[in-house]
């Protein structure tokens, strides 16, 4: 039985699309916009209406947060505590409240990064995420393999969610589990079917990218 969740909300995955388009979206009524290149990221903010929700969706190099600390919304892809001690560290600076995601690697691809299961509940019992006073864990991110076997890409998906409500039941002081961010142009449908809240679609709205 599938359990309760948010309503499911779009990323749209504006990474190497022209100023443009973002505000034909914009205009059309989107708002959530997601960058994985920080300096890509900052000239777009730049630039466009300010009541864009960016959201960074890529790996993120310490030394490159403090770009971004002054308006991200969401920072789906911490795949190491030292990269969220940064980001507090930032956040602080600015004296706001950054929401973040910790990415999992469900994915048989060697290449893609985040925890393992093992390493994020160690990192979650040990209760130092919690302690951080300028960011909030939020959730859990991630990729599922890139392959046309739906059966695969459908038991990530369901192993990732499996680990998300058991870290919710755990309720781990000081932790709110709300979003679950997976899901992209090529298995959206089938990451809603087992309880995304935030899918991130590019090409399937944009059309491929250059
Ligand atoms: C590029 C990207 C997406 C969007 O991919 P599409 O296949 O274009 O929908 C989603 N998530 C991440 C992390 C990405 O890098």
């Amino acid at each position: 039985m599938k359990s309760l969740h948010l309503p499911v909300r779009l990323v749209v995955v504006s990474k190497r699309q022209p100023a443009e388009s973002i505000l034909e979206a914009y205009q059309a009524g989107q708002r959530i916009f997601g960058e994985n290149k920080v300096q890509e990221l900052t000239q777009k903010q730049n630039q466009l209406p300010k009541d864009i929700e960016w959201h960074f969706i890529g790996h993120l190099q310490r030394n490159k947060v403090k770009f971004i600390a002054p308006f991200i919304s969401l920072i789906h892809s911490v795949d190491s505590f030292s990269l969220l001690e940064e980001i507090d560290k930032q956040a602080q600076k600015w004296n706001r409240q950054i929401p973040c995601l910790l990415q999992v690697h469900i994915a048989r691809e060697e290449t893609k990064f985040g925890f393992s299961e093992e390493e994020l509940l160690e990192l979650l019992n040990s209760g130092k995420p919690q302690k951080l006073t300028h960011v909030t864990v939020a959730g859990l991110m991630g990729m599922a393999s890139f392959t046309s076997d739906e059966e695969m890409v459908r038991s990530e998906f369901r192993q990732l969610q499996q680990l998300f409500d058991k870290i919710k039941n755990a309720a781990i002081p000081n932790l709110t589990m709300v979003e679950l961010s997976m899901g992209m142009s090529g298995d959206y449908k089938i990451a809603i079917e087992e309880g995304s809240t935030l899918v991130r679609i590019g090409s399937s709205i944009f059309g491929e990218r250059k």
